[in-house]
């Protein structure tokens, strides 16, 4: 008998996954909560969806909650404008967050009374300093901060200052409401901490309701404790904020304390996520729009057409941990290559067209050939593509003199029109630069569907369109948006070293008709040339436009 092969399936377990099981088994929480908090102020990008699917991942792996939050606690313009498209790309994400759609705005009422409670047990105080004195006070890594000399006002004056501080009696900057922490702690963080400023600014939820606005530190946690968040998971530069978060949890006397932490940001070699130098690209007109293809914001990575699936595979694949590295942009097309391959059908799109006529072809006549969609999967069927006597085919799979181990089309050579026809060159037409406009084939009626009718080998297999019937296309080839050689940002003065050539559009394609009723985000593979997928702004049935996501090759292998 044959030995059983037992597959042992070593299934590690990330960190936080550790951290959440123990709060599990030792009941700190009965059921986990985990939330996604974006700032509305600019499209989320491929650091956000990590961050999303991680958060989501959780929520679901152990059977809790994921919730939806606007951290708007920052009232500065065009926001409103940045909440749908935050929303959008969730969604199509896949990550749910049901009815839990929240906004922190809705909760400064109730901030305001948690600062209220901090004053009355005597731990936050109002303070005249201005923002320059504060920061002299405050001290250095090396050297203790000095404390404010409105430190020790009483609890009536602070509750009677902070409530003209509410209603507007105050003008900006002159007023801050800070906790009581320790102003020789070794952390910056808690030199007594702004938690509440003045800003005469309209919110675009609240409008002119509020004219204070409470700090991040002091909000997040707050907000966390309102949703019954259990743990609160965040990028590594908040680290030396969690003493102040768990301080303000404390604090507040929360009954089900959130507990936060950190994990690295998902950086990506070479590439541009940065929403400063995004907005940029895109208000200087180098982009078009925050959704160009070249961008990885979400948005960008949709409409370039990678799949929620691709995106999910990609962060699977990134890990979570604690050590900030940056990740090759060559994994996530490779994720997308592996999720096309099978989904996609393969058609045929000539980029750069040269005619092809079959002389011994009957004229005035076509046949259609049955193709399968995708030879690796059956399931996607198969389709009739139109042949005829005159036919297209790429300008690189000729050559009139060929080169050593050239094994395509060239005089008196003999190749296979891919699911077609065996064709032998006879000869060729050219202009009067010399350049060959039309390739004379004869071919094999015996070599129906590409076959040999006798044995009979040939080296290559090209692919083609039928002239007839061929649609016209617009094909958008992408490189990097930035120059890799030189480096992301320029050294001198900061600004991104763009790359020339991260665009290419490619305007008379010939494609298979098919190709012609692509609807926008339909996916295909192109034979040899990559994947492609219809353009959500400018494709139109009957006059196509394709945006490749990725070429079928690489270098990248997953180790
Ligand atoms: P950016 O740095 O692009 O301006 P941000 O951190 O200001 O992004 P927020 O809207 O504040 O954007 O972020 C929402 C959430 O996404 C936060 O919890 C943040 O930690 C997380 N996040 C942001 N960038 C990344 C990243 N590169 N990798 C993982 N998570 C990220
Ligand atoms: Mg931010």
């Amino acid at each position: 008998m044959e030995k059983e092969t037992v597959k042992e399936t070593v299934v590690s377990k990330n960190f936080i996954e550790q951290i959440i099981e123990k709060d599990l088994e030792e009941g700190k929480y009965e059921e986990i909560c985990t939330r996604f908090p974006p700032e509305p102020n600019g499209y989320l990008h491929i650091g956000h969806a990590k961050s999303i699917l991680l958060n989501y991942g959780l929520a679901q792996k152990y059977h809790g909650k994921f919730n939806m939050r606007f951290d708007d606690t920052n009232p500065t313009k065009e926001k409103v404008e940045f909440v749908e498209s935050i929303k959008a790309d969730i969604k199509w994400l896949g990550a749910d967050w049901e009815d839990r759609l929240y906004f922190a705005s809705n909760y400064f009422e109730q901030m305001y009374e948690a600062a209220v409670k901090l004053i009355k047990k005597g731990k936050a105080f109002v303070c005249d300093l201005t923002a320059e004195e504060i920061r002299e006070y405050r001290g250095t890594l090396t050297e203790p901060g000095k404390e404010s000399p409105y430190r020790n006002r009483s609890v009536e004056e602070n509750l009677e200052l902070f409530e003209k501080m509410k209603n507007g009696e105050f003008e900006d900057g002159s007023k801050v409401l800070r906790a009581k922490i320790d102003m020789a702690s070794p952390n910056i963080n808690m030199r007594d901490p702004v938690i509440y400023r003045v800003a005469h600014m309209t919110h675009h939820n609240t409008g002119d309701k509020w004219c204070i606005y409470p700090m991040y530190d002091f909000a997040h946690p707050i907000e966390d404790a309102i949703e019954g968040v259990t743990h609160s998971i965040c990028t590594l530069e908040f680290e030396d904020h969690r003493p102040l978060y768990d301080w303000v949890v404390r604090e507040l006397e929360y009954a089900h304390p959130p507990k936060q932490i950190e994990f690295a940001k998902l950086y990506l070699t070479n590439v541009v996520t940065g929403k400063r130098y995004i907005k940029k690209l895109v208000e200087d007109g180098i982009v078009d729009g925050w959704d160009d293809p070249r961008l990885v914001s979400i948005a960008a990575l949709r409409r370039r057409g990678f799949t929620p699936e691709s995106i999910q595979k990609f962060v699977e694949l990134c890990g979570v941990s604690k050590a900030n590295s940056s990740v090759d942009y060559a994994m996530l097309e490779y994720c997308i290559r592996e999720d096309l391959k099978m989904k996609a059908p393969r058609m045929m799109a000539i980029l750069d067209p040269v005619k092809v006529v079959i002389d011994n072809y009957p004229e005035g006549e076509m046949e259609y050939l049955e193709v399968p969609n995708n030879m690796e999967n059956p399931e996607l069927g198969s389709r009739q593509v139109p042949f005829g006597r005159e036919l297209y085919i790429e300008r690189e799979d000729f050559m009139e003199v060929p080169v050593k181990k050239y094994k395509r089309l060239y005089p008196d050579n003999e190749v296979r029109l891919m699911n077609a026809y065996f064709v032998t060159c006879t000869g060729v037409e050219k202009d009067e630069e010399g350049n060959v406009t039309v390739i004379h084939c004869t071919y094999d009626p015996a070599s129906k569907g590409g076959n040999s009718p006798d044995g009979r080998k040939v080296k290559g297999t090209i692919h083609w369109v039928c002239a007839d019937t061929a649609v016209k296309a617009e094909c958008r080839l992408y490189e990097n948006i930035v120059d890799e050689e030189k480096g992301v940002y320029n050294k001198e003065d900061g600004s991104l070293n763009l790359n020339p050539n991260s665009l290419t559009v490619v305007k008379d394609c010939m494609v298979e008709p098919e190709l012609g009723k692509a609807e926008a985000y339909d996916r295909f593979q192109f034979v040899r040339n990559g994947f492609f997928c219809a353009d959500c702004h400018d494709s139109k049935p009957g006059s196509p436009v394709f945006n490749r996501i990725v070429s079928l090759k690489s270098s990248f292998k997953l180790k």
